[in-house]
């Protein structure tokens, strides 16, 4: 069941960290990391750990790939447990 969105770009969908987004805005990196999804198992340890509730899930039904995603990148403050969290090297901080 749907309830209203928080953002103005997404839907909250069933599961509170899940959200549904619309595909043209890009959702694999902040100011500080980028997710590189082809490397994600969705194990959420990522999600777990991130202070801000920046990471949430693509975890949606016959969806041929889960994987972490940003759902607010303008929250990220670069603390990069994320990026010491995740064993598969799926995000990478960015070198500015
Ligand atoms: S910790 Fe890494 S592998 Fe696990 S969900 Fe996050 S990005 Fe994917
Ligand atoms: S760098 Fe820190 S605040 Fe930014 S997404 Fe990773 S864990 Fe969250």
């Amino acid at each position: 069941m749907l309830s209203l969105p928080k953002h103005k770009h997404d839907f909250l969908c069933k599961k509170k960290e899940m959200r549904i987004h619309y595909f043209s805005l890009n959702h694999s990196k902040t100011r500080y990391i980028q997710i590189y999804s082809e490397n994600c198992i969705a194990c959420w340890e990522c999600v777990k750990i991130c202070p801000q509730k920046v990471i949430g899930k693509v975890d949606i039904l016959f969806h041929k790939h889960k994987h972490a995603h940003i759902d607010t990148s303008k929250e990220c403050i670069g603390c990069f447990k994320c990026v010491k969290v995740c064993k598969n090297n799926a995000i990478k901080p960015i070198k500015n």
